[in-house]
């Protein structure tokens, strides 16, 4: 039991830069970034079961099941270094998602303080997704928005950066459309919970974590 974790929900469309400011501002509050897609592909690599069954959804643009995500994640929460709460990326995703992470987080104390609802258009999106390099550690770039000092090296570890699978245009588009189908009802369900702060993602990212950062100070 821990009454004093903050946990915030990084809302919006693939490519809308949850993965980035969830990074920032993890690093800021002194909390920890949970990311499922990175915690999927972290799986992948070590090639357990988890991760060759979060694949088979994932190379399609397709959400992994409820039940495996939800399990995941609370198994991930449950480890010390999550004392003090997350900032979660990428989950919830679903309505059931959603209601699960709530019932998950009374029976440890907690709540979701604050959801960053990070809008951009379509079109940005699909330019973002199809310039997006990122680093084993999960880490984030963009070939011309965001571009590392040496092309497709980390800045931060010299590690090779590459492109995801998943980052395709024709998986792209599918992708934004599952966002749009399964994700958005999201939109209301924060809002009406009163935590909901829609923020301008078409912004510079610094801007972004400013206005993210006054949020959660507030
Ligand atoms: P998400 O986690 O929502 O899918 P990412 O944080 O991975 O999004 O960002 C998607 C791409 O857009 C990355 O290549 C990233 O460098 C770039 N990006 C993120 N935020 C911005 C921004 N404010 N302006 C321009 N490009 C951005
Ligand atoms: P992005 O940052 O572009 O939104 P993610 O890295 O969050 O992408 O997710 C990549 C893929 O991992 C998703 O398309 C989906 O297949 C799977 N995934 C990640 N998080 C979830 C989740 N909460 N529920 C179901 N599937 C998920």
């Amino acid at each position: 039991m821990n009454e004093k974790a903050t946990y915030i929900v990084m809302l919006g469309p693939p490519g809308a830069g949850k993965g980035t400011q969830a990074k920032i501002i993890a690093e800021e509050l002194g909390l920890v970034h949970v990311s499922t897609g990175d915690l999927f592909r972290e799986n992948l690599s070590n090639e357990t079961e988890l991760g060759r069954l979060a694949a088979s959804f994932m190379n399609k643009g397709e959400l992994v099941p409820d039940d495996v995500t939800i399990a995941m994640v609370e198994e991930r929460l449950s480890r010390p270094d999550c004392e003090k709460g997350a900032v979660m990326d990428g989950f919830p995703r679903t309505p059931a998602q959603a209601e699960a992470f709530d019932a998950l987080l009374e029976k440890i104390g907690g709540k979701v303080d604050m959801v960053p609802f990070i809008t951009v258009p379509n079109q940005v999106l699909v330019e973002r997704l199809s310039g997006r390099w990122v680093s084993r550690s999960g880490r984030v770039y963009h070939a011309l928005y965001n571009p590392p000092i040496v092309k497709w090296v980390d800045d931060f570890d010299g590690t090779d950066l590459y492109q995801r699978e998943d980052d395709k245009p024709e998986t792209v588009v599918h992708r934004i459309e599952v966002y749009y189908e399964q994700t958005s009802p999201l939109i209301e369900y924060y809002q009406n919970a009163g935590t909901l702060l829609e923020i301008d993602g078409t912004q510079p990212i610094d801007r972004v974590t400013e206005e993210i950062l006054k949020g959660a100070k507030a």
